[in-house]
């Protein structure tokens, strides 16, 4: 039944025949693989719904056209799907995974997660890849079976990016590639690739629609340079965003070709012929040396003038009192809870996980609105 699906695919994809399975046995689906099966299931979580309120670096209501973790998520997906294709790997599973990655990111960006794992330091702390897979793992109840949503080992091992070694201890099967060093799928690598592909680009063209960045200023990187000299060349008198949207398409061209050509290589001189090989092999889905550079140059540039832009700064420093202030409350008063998170006699460590469920679950606006209910003195 899967071989219909997958029989394009090279030697060293993941395969749902050499899968590590579910945690919980259930029958193969009759009409779709097993990673159409995971992507279907995210997409109709409630954690992907809670995306489209989610900031990226921009909060939900500065402005309608900004990138917010449901569009990150899709480009994320798009990219991931055409590395994948042409370096016959699996489609569906880089989809699913690209889809599921910010699925535990609290709202207010790395704001938000940042507070909450200061509020959580004496709790086990908070990550959001971890929260990631503790979402697609336990804390979506849709099915009578069990909780979460069953997904095969391969997606959660790569919703789970990154994770320190404590907890992987404490994870068992998932964790363990953190112990031994060693790589996941080539399918988890494309998709944490296309990630930072799909936020520098889109974060330029964010930071320019804001009026945060400048296209002069961005004369710096040596990447956009190129491609706006391009792009000036072919059609004399280009402006706006008809200038802009021509520059980064080309600037995410660039950087997708370098990524598959070098990781085509990595891959033939690595001599891998199984998924077996490519998690004892060192990372193969990569960037060229130069290409590698000029990616980094652009993150540096994005570090310095937008994401420490002053006009974030408040936005962060905002976000920063509105999760630190919303776990005090609850940690102090746990009575003010909402009946699916009330307390049953559980102690301190399960409490600040709860509220930390809790809060990580909550969109930009819902966190804000709940502050307000809680804080404003002329609300109710
Ligand atoms: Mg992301």
């Amino acid at each position: 039944m899967q071989t219909k699906y997958e029989h394009h695919l090279a030697p060293y994809a993941s395969r749902s025949s050499d899968s590590l399975g579910r945690q919980h046995a259930e029958s193969a689906p009759a009409t779709r693989s097993e990673f159409q099966r995971d992507r279907d299931r995210i997409i109709h979580s409630t954690a992907f719904r809670r995306l489209e309120y989610k900031t990226q670096v921009f909060v939900n209501h500065e402005g309608d056209l900004f990138r917010t973790r449901l569009t990150h998520s899709i480009e994320v997906a798009q990219i991931a799907r055409s590395l994948s294709r042409n370096l016959q790997l699996n489609e569906d599973l880089v989809e699913a995974i690209s889809l599921a990655h910010d699925l535990g990111h609290t709202p207010f960006g790395h704001a938000g997660q940042d507070a909450l794992n200061a509020c959580m330091k004496d709790y086990g702390g908070f990550e959001h890849n971890l929260q990631s897979l503790r979402v697609v793992d336990t804390l979506e109840q849709r099915y009578g079976a069990f909780d979460g949503l069953n997904l095969m080992f391969e997606t959660r091992e790569g919703v789970l990016k990154h994770c320190s070694l404590p907890h992987a201890k404490e994870l068992g099967a998932i964790g363990q590639r953190f112990i031994d060093r060693k790589q996941p799928s080539l399918e988890a690598q494309i998709a944490n690739l296309a990630d930072e592909i799909a936020y520098n680009n889109h974060d330029i063209d964010d930071g320019l629609r804001s009026g945060l960045l400048t296209t002069e200023q961005l004369e710096q990187v040596g990447l956009f340079l190129r491609y706006q000299s391009e792009v000036h060349k072919q059609f004399p008198g280009i402006s706006g965003r008809r200038a802009i949207n021509e520059i980064v398409r080309r600037m995410i061209n660039a950087l997708v070709v370098d990524l598959i050509e070098n990781s085509r290589k990595n891959i033939q001189e690595a001599r891998v012929t199984s998924i077996e090989d490519v998690r004892n092999a060192q990372p193969l889905i990569a960037f060229s040396g130069a290409m590698k550079q000029e990616a980094q140059e652009l993150k540096r540039f994005l570090r310095t003038n937008l994401y420490q832009h002053y006009q974030v700064n408040r936005m962060t420093s905002k976000a920063r009192r509105i999760v630190t202030d919303l776990f005090g409350i609850f940690m102090s008063e746990p009575q003010l809870l909402p009946n699916d998170y009330q307390l049953q006699n559980e102690d301190m460590l399960h409490q600040a996980r709860k509220v930390a469920d809790y809060i990580a679950g909550m969109t930009d606006r819902y966190a804000m609105r709940e502050y307000r209910r809680l804080f404003a003195v002329d609300e109710i």
